[in-house]
């Protein structure tokens, strides 16, 4: 008997209020699924116009998708050099480059551009793409095919190909008879390449079949500014900080074998907690740490806040077991051990004014970042998605990583200011304006006036963000 297929558990509103399509096996992706189980019932829901914006991208994605007549088609073209700028299929093409965090939010940023572009997105699988996520789209792969004549070029595109728009630009080519343009938008790009983000740029580059898209940044609230984009956005997003929430719900499922690193732990250590804290540590500072002013700010934080109970300062307080106590089981992630360490035993060494029972909780401590071992990124999805189920998030200014946990949760974490030359900011921290990421990297240019200016000041849903100055938010 145990040998029969389980049926799987499935929440009731499996498919989001509709936001993710039917037509899915339900066994090959427990995650797609399951994971709302773990998570609170959000009040926010999809526009109905995004929800039909993306049934009409799966049907796209179907007849032009990677294997179809119409795609070997337009390969076919592109080999040979032909224009073929009448195709019905356009693509945009994203390269796997950067960290975790950073590919999950530029693939929903290049995703969200195929949308408003008419685009077919096709997803450059680099080492681990297909370990780590589902295909999101039901009946063709969102995968390049192995055989794409550019792909031996991807590693090395950067700001000086002179595929690069920008470098098209200077050089002056003829640009309306391009098989291919390659879009470098890596945080190194330049003022040429950075005119992607006007609407005159956008009319030339509509009637290029393939573009190639290098990008380690969130470049979503640009796409706000642009104006022949506005409109749409608006009628898609009536809700602006959550882009990220919902195109990272819909694109972004752990693989069977993450969601086992996933459901295991969460089973273990978090599920029967009253309430759950994520924080999440990233410590750009070089040398080894842990640092004392890091873990200063990190109790600051969540004591000030009261995120975290404060400790009784009374030694030997005996505190009755017969009523149930609240428990608080706190994840922490981190590369390192030392915080997650000086955290518990806080707990364990003292205890609550108000006599909760806190356990806390690290899956991992990798040391360092292993860009190209698979394992490794297993587990840091694995754990950006746990920090994602918590009541309250605390994560590290800059950090990618806390940036995606924060956008699938729905949550308006605490965020850790940038600690300078050794010391412990006061406040420690300050609570986000919104769920959304922060675009670092943004063009500070009229397209119109061709002047500078401060695009962070231009409409009120596009601020500079918490934890960088200089940076871009939706709000
Ligand atoms: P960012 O650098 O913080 O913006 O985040 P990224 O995800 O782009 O790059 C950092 C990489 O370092 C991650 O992809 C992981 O491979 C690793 N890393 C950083 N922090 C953690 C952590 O808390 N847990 C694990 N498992 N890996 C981490």
């Amino acid at each position: 008997e145990d040998d029969l297929p389980q049926p799987v558990l499935v929440p009731k509103d499996k498919l989001l209020s509709d936001l993710l399509p039917t037509g899915f096996d339900e066994n090959s992706c427990l995650s797609r699924y399951q994971s709302l189980l773990y998570r609170k019932e959000t009040p926010r829901k999809a526009s109905p116009y995004l929800i039909s914006k993306l049934r009409n991208y799966e049907s796209l994605h179907k007849k032009c998708g990677p294997h179809t007549k119409l795609y070997n088609q337009t390969v076919q073209d592109l080999k040979s050099g032909r224009s073929s700028h009448a195709s019905e299929c356009k693509y945009i093409v994203w390269v796997s480059f950067s960290g975790l965090g950073n590919r999950i939010l530029t693939l929903a940023s290049t995703f969200l551009y195929a949308l408003l572009t008419n685009r077919v997105l096709l997803v450059d699988p680099g080492v681990d793409i297909p370990e780590l996520f589902c295909e999101p789209f039901p009946e063709a792969s969102w995968l390049l095919p192995k055989d794409f004549p550019l792909t031996n070029k991807f590693k090395s595109f950067n700001q000086k190909s002179n595929e690069s728009y920008g470098n098209m630009l200077k050089s002056k080519n003829n640009l309306t008879e391009l098989p291919y343009v390659y879009l470098h938008l890596v945080h190194d790009y330049d003022d040429e390449d950075k005119l992607f983000f006007c609407n005159q740029d956008q009319i030339f580059l509509q009637k290029t079949p393939f573009l190639i898209m290098k990008t380690d940044n969130y470049f979503v609230p640009s796409l706000f500014l642009i104006p022949s984009f506005e409109q749409e956005l608006n009628d898609l997003f009536p809700d602006k900080e959550t882009v990220f929430h919902f195109l990272g719900r819909y694109l972004f499922h752990p693989t069977n074998s993450v969601w086992g690193l996933i459901s295991r732990y969460y089973q273990a250590y978090l599920s029967n907690a009253d309430v759950k804290v994520g924080i999440q540590i990233r410590v750009f500072d070089t040398g080894p740490g842990p640092f004392k002013h890091v873990l200063d700010q990190i109790l600051a934080c969540t004591m000030n806040e009261n995120i975290l109970p404060t400790i009784d300062q009374k030694p030997f307080i005996i505190t009755s077991s017969e009523k149930k106590k609240k428990t608080i089981a706190v994840l922490m992630t981190s590369l390192s051990s030392g915080y997650f360490e000086e955290v518990r035993n806080l707990y364990w060494e003292n205890p609550t004014v108000s006599g909760e029972w806190i356990g806390v909780y690290q899956p991992s401590h990798e040391e360092y970042q292993q860009t190209e071992k698979q394992n490794h990124n297993r587990k840091a999805w694995a754990e950006m998605y746990l920090l994602s189920f918590s009541d309250k998030l605390v994560t590290s200014s800059w950090s990618t990583f806390g940036y995606v946990a924060q956008g699938l949760g729905g949550l308006k974490p605490w965020i850790l200011y940038k600690p300078e030359n050794g010391t412990a900011p006061d406040p420690a921290c300050r609570r986000a304006m919104s769920m959304e990421p922060c675009f670092h990297a943004p063009p500070f240019y009229d397209c119109k006036m061709k002047r500078g200016v401060d695009t962070g000041a231009l409409v009120p849903h596009v601020k500079h963000c918490e934890d960088m100055s200089w940076g871009l938010k939706l709000v």
